[in-house]
């Protein structure tokens, strides 16, 4: 059962779209990131222009796509919404390009996986709001240039450093999600349970949100699962003895740490002696390819000290061995 990873069903993507904040008041947390965007949004407003593009970027699950929608909500225009692996061809770009309202926001999720012909046409529509489209062969080729009426790109990446530098270079404003404290994600559990019309003890709240490795997704589906268990095993409202039995049940333990963490943690001190060990063979011994355990697992590992990145592999710490009450090797 897997809390952590990012693919979702459709029950679940209708469970997380209808607890998306609609606006920067409603969204908890982030705040360098909200003031500076509430200064952009409103400057743009003021000038009647289209916001500048902007990069968001930072793990799954904290808010990337919820924040893009809210940006065309507050700027008062159109969200269209694709990701980079969709789009394969440069002409299906040119064609989500064409369709575009004046202003609009277009949201590009996974951004570092578009294809660098797809990214070509990217720059000029990004810089000028144009396409340079290539008519004919051979040497009867010309170029032609089609206008693009003016909008707003917001990339998503959980990624910065995989994406090109010209493509970097083309936003105007960059912003890096961080984790949510436990104390965000009380107020993000609390507010879901309102919505849901649940009730929950603070202490059960503060429960989730200590497990749910900082990632509000996450806190929403812990919090989804123990009213489950609260409606068939109790009378429906969240005690913190429910919600601590329901996450032990889901193999969640007090740090939020599932068993796939378990599994490469362990991995790593029971196979590697604590490593360096490189990513591939993390892959190969636990069966998770490698840029899963890159994009979802390892960043919030590394974020609490559990795993240090060398040039030569992983390692685990000493905090590793505390957790699971293992001695640590002498040298
Ligand atoms: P990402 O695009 O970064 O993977 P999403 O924007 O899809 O993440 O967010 C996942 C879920 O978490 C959404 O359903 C949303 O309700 C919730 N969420 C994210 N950020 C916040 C926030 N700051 N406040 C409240 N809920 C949030």
């Amino acid at each position: 059962d897997r809390i952590v990873k990012q693919e979702a069903d459709l029950t679940e993507l209708s469970y997380e779209l209808s607890l998306r904040p609609q606006n920067l008041k409603q969204y908890i947390g982030q705040e360098k990131v909200k003031s500076n965007l509430e200064v952009f949004i409103e400057a743009a407003k003021i000038r009647e222009e289209t916001l500048d593009h902007v990069l968001l970027y930072g793990p799954p699950g904290l808010g990337k796509t919820t924040l893009a929608a809210i940006i065309a909500n507050e700027m008062g225009v159109n969200l269209r919404t694709t990701s980079g692996p969709a789009i394969e061809r440069p002409g299906d770009l040119a064609a989500i390009l064409s369709a575009l309202q004046p202003g609009d926001v277009l949201f590009i999720d996974e951004i570092h996986r578009l294809p660098r012909t797809v990214e070509e046409v990217l720059y000029p529509a990004m810089e000028d709001f144009c396409l340079d489209i290539v008519i004919g062969k051979g040497p009867s080729a010309r170029s032609v240039r089609i206008d693009l009426p003016p909008f707003t790109l917001v990339g998503a990446t959980t990624r910065a450093g995989s994406l090109s530098a010209p493509l970097r270079d083309r936003f105007g404003v960059l912003s890096r999600l961080e984790y949510y404290t436990v104390e965000q994600l009380k107020q993000i559990v609390i507010r879901t349970a309102e919505i849901l019309d649940t009730d929950i003890a603070g202490e059960a709240a503060d429960e989730i949100a200590r497990r749910s490795r900082g990632t509000p997704r996450i806190a929403n589906r812990l919090l989804r699962r123990v009213r489950d268990f609260a409606q068939v095993k109790g009378d429906g409202f969240v005690t913190v003895a429910l919600a601590d039995h329901a996450l032990e049940l889901m193999q969640v333990d007090r740090l939020g740490l599932d068993h796939i963490d378990h599994k490469l943690l362990k991995g790593i001190i029971e196979r590697f002696r604590g490593g360096p060990v490189g990513l591939d063979t993390i892959s190969a011994t636990i069966g998770e390819e490698s840029h899963t355990i890159e994009d979802v697992y390892e960043p919030y590992l590394l974020q609490i000290g559990f795993l240090q990145r060398t040039p030569r592999g992983r390692i685990a710490t000493h905090l590793v061995y505390e957790h699971f009450n293992i001695e640590v090797p002498s040298q």
